[in-house]
C-alpha cells in the first residue's frame, strides 16, 4: 500500500509551503486527514481557529456537527478523509482570496489522485467552485454530478447550519443521500447546472 507514504508527502509539502502568505500568520498547518482507501472525501473551506490551533481539520463546532453527520449514516472520521480548499487559516477567518485558492489546490488535486475516492463531497461554496462551474450552492447542493471523472456532491458547509436551522435541516437531508451517491443509486447528472428552483434565499450562506 504506497497511498500512506504518498499522502504524507503531502502534508510535509504543506508544512514547508510558502505558496502564499497565509503560513505566515497561522499556528499550524492543517494538511487534512483520514483513510487513504476512503470510499469518501470531504472538503471544506479552510481550517478556523480550533483547526489552526491542532493542525486537525474540522475539530471546532462545525466540525463537531460534522461528526454527528458522519454518525448519522454510520460513518467515522476513520472511515473518511477530510480536508480543505486551505490549508493555514486566513486571518480572522476571512474568506478565501481567489490567488490563496489558486495556490493551495495543488496538493487537494494531488490528494484526491491518491485517494481516488467514489465521491468527492463538498462543504459550502469554495470548495464546490473548484469542480462546478457557474455553481450557485442554494440550487445545487444535494445533487450529485460528474465532473471529469469523479462525481461531486455538493452541500452546504456545517458552519451554516449552525448559523440557520433552515440550512441545518438542508444539510441533515443532503448528508442522509450520501450512501445512495456512494452506492450509485442516486445516479449523478453531467456537469450542467440543475433545475432546481428551490431556497433561493438561502443564497448568501455558504
Ligand atoms: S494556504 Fe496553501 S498555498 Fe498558502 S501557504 Fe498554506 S499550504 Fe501553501
Amino acid at each position: 500500500m504506497t497511498k500512506l507514504p504518498d499522502l504524507n508527502d503531502i502534508a510535509a509539502k504543506v508544512t514547508h509551503c510558502h505558496n502564499c502568505n497565509l503560513y505566515k500568520t497561522a499556528t499550524n498547518p492543517v494538511p487534512g486527514e483520514g483513510n487513504p482507501e476512503a470510499e469518501v472525501m470531504f472538503i471544506g473551506e479552510a481550517p478556523g481557529y480550533f483547526e489552526d490551533l491542532q493542525g486537525r481539520p474540522f475539530v471546532g463546532q462545525a466540525g463537531k456537527l460534522l461528526d454527528k453527520l458522519l454518525q448519522s449514516i454510520k460513518l467515522s472520521r476513520e472511515e473518511v478523509f477530510i480536508c480543505n480548499m486551505l490549508r493555514h487559516r486566513p486571518p480572522e477567518n476571512r474568506d478565501p482570496l481567489p490567488e490563496e485558492i489558486k495556490a493551495c489546490e495543488v496538493f487537494l488535486d494531488d490528494q484526491i489522485k491518491i485517494i481516488n475516492p467514489k465521491v468527492i463531497v463538498t462543504l459550502g461554496k469554495f470548495a464546490m467552485d473548484h469542480f462546478v462551474k457557474n455553481g450557485q450552492i442554494s440550487r445545487d447542493h444535494g445533487v450529485p454530478k460528474v465532473v471529469g471523472s469523479y462525481i461531486i456532491y455538493p452541500i452546504y458547509h456545517p458552519a451554516a447550519a449552525l448559523r440557520s436551522t433552515q440550512v441545518l435541516m438542508i444539510l441533515r437531508r443532503d448528508f442522509l443521500r450520501i450512501p445512495k451517491v456512494i452506492s450509485g443509486e442516486i445516479k449523478p447528472e453531467d456537469q450542467a447546472p440543475s433545475k432546481k428552483k428551490d431556497e433561493k434565499q438561502l443564497l448568501m450562506f455558504s
